[in-house]
């Protein structure tokens, strides 16, 4: 246990105490205010974090879009593939096999 200064009166009190045994200030209710203040803060800070990083990836997204933006023959490429799945030069998949090899030949054709 220590010794600390009351913030009321100024007096040396027990930091153990609940109340100052000179004022009666209420040191248990200061220390459960400061608890919770801390907790909050805390709190505050995680997601504060996921905040940022969600923004930070939805700016890095807009900015990739601005700056790379899809090429229109890929789009247009795509947008067959999405449309025509089982138009064919790779042989017989699933249509969502299709699509995706559909789609990953767009990217490469116009690279
Ligand atoms: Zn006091």
């Amino acid at each position: 246990m220590a010794i600390i200064k009351c913030q009321e009166c100024g007096r040396e009190i027990s930091d153990t105490a609940d109340f100052c045994p000179h004022c009666g200030w209420n040191l248990k209710q200061k220390r459960k205010e400061r608890a919770q203040k801390q907790a909050q803060k805390e709190l505050d800070g995680c997601l504060s974090l996921v905040v940022k990083c969600a923004l930070g990836l939805i700016i890095v997204g807009v900015i990739s879009l601005i700056f790379f933006p899809e090429k229109p023959e890929v789009k247009k490429c795509k947008e067959e593939c999405n449309e025509n799945p089982y138009y064919d030069q790779f042989g017989w998949y699933t249509a969502g096999e299709k699509r995706n090899k559909c789609m990953k030949s767009c990217e490469i054709r116009y690279k």
